[in-house]
């Protein structure tokens, strides 16, 4: 991959790589200050290098007019969220930056500077990437680099039937956040849900070793319930009366029993879902189901089954 090479004629290319993203690279040596055709990773002795990449288009993944620094934050959290479902500790990213064409540089300095706020947060730092102008809207990347012990990375092939199913945090804030915030009803919990997702980081490494199976749920709960389902030849029963809500989040549903869609199937919840063959008790988590034979998804209240019209999201 190249090395910050960067076509974007409108702004001085090099002035924006040593001002914007060179003090997000100082501290890796790897990156050798973004002034190499490319960088240099050394994972630890002992180690898999975990490697991710997401990426995020205005108007799909995010509304546009949000500040350039929460745009920044959400794409390096989606992708580290993708790092603790594998039980990864973060290491360096490449970032990828399609500009259009009236970018300020003000913004750019924004959006290094959600990152670099980030980086801190989560001990992760810029390796190197690449920014090009782009005739259409924004458009953003970040493959992101993690660290595990060898052999002992979470997958989503593991589940036994008979394994418990758990979440993290809750579910839905993120979906009834975007919600409110296109049907203007202000609600700053679920839409600060919705901007800044919180990646399980500490979760995901204590998993390790732990967890049968493991993945973070971006596209919705029962969507991905049967990617883990697939991965492992099993079935799985939902039960939807476990499922962990926010406060904010029970009292819409309790107002509009439709929005119970949004809490299993709305997607962008980066949290982790796992399955475990032992209890498990770890502030935060909760069980909200069980593996079983078949090939099936199964979301039950109580004993009625319910009828899922829609899993998730789907991109085509
Ligand atoms: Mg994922």
């Amino acid at each position: 991959m190249a090395h910050f090479q960067h076509s974007h004629r409108a702004m001085n290319e090099f002035d924006l790589i040593k001002n914007h993203f060179a003090p997000l690279a100082k501290d890796f040596s790897g990156s050798l200050n973004l002034t190499d055709d490319a960088a240099i990773i050394t994972p630890p002795v002992g180690c898999d290098l975990v490697v991710t990449k997401d990426a995020m288009c205005e108007g799909v993944h995010f509304i546009g007019h949000e500040d350039a620094a929460l745009i920044a934050q959400k794409l390096l959290r989606v992708n580290l969220s993708d790092l603790a479902a594998m039980g990864a500790t973060p290491l360096a990213y490449l970032l990828s930056l399609q500009l259009p064409k009236n970018t300020t540089s003000d913004w750019i300095k924004r959006f290094a500077n959600g990152l670099l706020r980030d980086q801190n947060t989560f001990s992760i730092h810029l390796a190197g990437g690449d920014t090009t102008s782009n005739l259409g809207p924004l458009s953003c990347s970040i493959t992101a680099f993690g660290t595990v012990k060898t052999g002992n990375a979470l997958k989503r092939s593991g589940a036994k039937i008979g394994d418990s199913i758990y979440v993290s945090g809750t579910l839905g804030d993120s979906a009834l956040g975007l919600k409110c915030l296109l049907e203007k009803h202000s609600n700053p919990f679920l839409e600060d849900r919705y901007f800044l997702p919180q990646p399980r980081m500490e979760l995901g490494t204590s998993l390790v070793g732990i967890a049968s199976s493991a993945m973070d749920i971006s596209d919705g709960l029962i969507q991905d319930v049967g990617h883990i389902c697939t991965a492992s030849n099993v079935g799985a029963i939902i039960h939807r009366e476990l499922l962990p809500l926010s406060k904010a989040a029970a009292s819409m549903v309790k107002n509009d029993p439709n929005l119970w869609e949004a809490i299993y199937a709305g997607g962008d919840d980066y949290e982790l879902l796992f399955t475990a063959s032992d209890p498990i008790t770890i502030n935060g988590i909760t069980r909200i189901g069980e593996i079983v034979s078949g090939a099936d998804v199964l979301l039950k209240d109580y004993e009625n089954i319910i009828a899922v019209t829609r899993k998730g999201f789907a991109h085509f």
